[in-house]
């Protein structure tokens, strides 16, 4: 039997984003600043207080990517070219190209077993990288005990941005990741929990430090445009001081956006829904490891990770074969090559080599695939038994 439902599908929009999409292109008004002769609000600037009201932060600023908001928010944050940043060893691609950008240099921190940044490994790299910052990346939703974390920045004196990609509306002991570190930094990119093909959020409660964040996303001398913004005389300096980045979000984008946050919190219990259905499958099988969530953090399941500890690469690459034959397009975090959207340290080759046998160890047999909102209940419990499916016969070859 084959799957055949597809793992890049995505949800419609929803006909109010269609509707306001068509408005903005019909007014030409497609700049944020726009338009200058009347006090009516932009849609990014609506936006912005919408989701700083979702997300429970005092100032939202939209960008133009994920990207930007992790290179505006380490700028913001007084990261200079030359220094060393920590970031998860496990992670995506912009993340180390975020802190590439500003001139910084990565310092991986190893993860664990349960797929989140190792706070040993952090503790140690905190006392003796020399690092003023952590760009904590909650890769595939999974968040690390955030008080403990916390409490291991501040002893050192280490500013954490949260690159909540994967974390949209995920929460520990129900504060939404994004509000623990001084910035929250979340995508619109396809692929993420909102959809406008491009486009990111930083978030944040430091009036001083959205001001420069706001005039280095290229607000020219139009901060009092937005709605998401500190008074005036955080300003004085900012305006002086900060350079023009040019990382506006347009109006085109917010419009689509909008109404997309009104059924966030749906969409994020649909996805939870559909995750559970699928581990219920999955952890009957003793092969198979799924990461373990402390009781106290809530995901959002828009993607699954399993590792199958037991197996050597040529067990993975036979799995996935066996996959590939339903149609499972899984993508695996062993490959020696980056594919598609998934690619490790290694593959970094921008980033001086480091030595992180642990998280090499647990790459080795991890993998993924995103959960679309497509799927019903019957179509995730076909995938988890064709799973298992692909397991066993793996295992049999082995054994044959
Ligand atoms: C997608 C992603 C980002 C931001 O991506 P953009 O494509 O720049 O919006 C950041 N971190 C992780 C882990 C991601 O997957």
């Amino acid at each position: 039997m084959k799957f055949t439902k597809s793992f890049t599908d995505q949800a419609p929009l929803p006909q109010a984003s269609l509707d306001a999409a068509l408005e903005v292109l019909q007014s030409a008004s497609l700049h944020r600043y726009q338009p200058m002769d009347s006090s009516a609000c932009n849609p990014v600037a609506g936006l912005e207080s919408e989701f700083a009201a979702w997300q429970g932060a005092k100032y939202c600023l939209a960008v133009t990517s994920g990207g930007q908001a992790m290179q505006l928010a380490m700028r913001t944050a007084g990261v200079r070219p030359g220094d060393s940043v920590l970031t998860n060893a496990f992670t995506l691609a912009p993340v180390p190209g975020a802190i590439h950008a500003v001139g910084a240099t990565p310092v991986f921190v190893e993860m664990t077993q349960d797929l989140v940044i190792d706070l040993q490994d952090f503790a140690q790299k905190a006392a003796n990288s020399g690092a003023n910052c952590l760009l904590l990346s909650h890769m595939r939703g999974h968040l690390a005990d955030m008080p403990a974390l916390m409490a291991i920045a501040q002893s050192h004196r280490i500013t954490v941005i949260e690159d909540c990609a994967h974390t949209m509306g995920a929460t520990w002991a129900g504060t939404k990741s994004g509000n623990f570190g001084a910035f929250g930094c979340f995508s619109t990119q396809t692929y993420k929990h909102l959809n406008s093909g491009e486009g990111g959020f930083i978030t944040t409660n430091d009036a001083a430090a959205v001001a420069r964040a706001i005039v280095m996303s290229g607000s020219y001398m139009n901060y009092d445009r937005h709605q998401s913004v500190p008074q005036d005389h955080y300003f004085e300096s900012a305006r002086y001081q900060c350079p023009n980045l040019s990382a506006r979000m347009d109006a085109l984008r917010a419009a689509v956006l909008r109404p997309q946050l009104n059924t966030l919190d749906e969409a994020i219990a649909a996805w939870n829904h559909r995750y559970a259905v699928i581990a219920d499958c999955l952890s009957r099988h003793q092969q198979l490891r799924i990461p373990e969530a402390s009781a106290l953090s809530q995901r959002v399941g828009s993607s699954m990770q399993f590792s199958l500890p037991a197996f050597g690469e040529s067990d993975c690459l036979r799995f996935l074969e066996a996959c590939r034959e339903r149609q499972l397009d899984l993508k695996w975090f062993g490959r020696s090559e980056p594919m598609g959207f998934t690619s490790t340290h290694e593959h970094w080759r921008y980033v001086p080599p480091q030595s992180l046998p642990q998280t090499d160890r647990i790459l080795a047999t991890l993998f993924d695939f995103r959960i679309p909102l497509s799927f019903d209940d019957s179509d995730c419990r076909l995938l988890g038994s064709l799973l298992l499916e692909c397991l066993d016969e793996t295992l049999a070859g082995a054994s044959s």
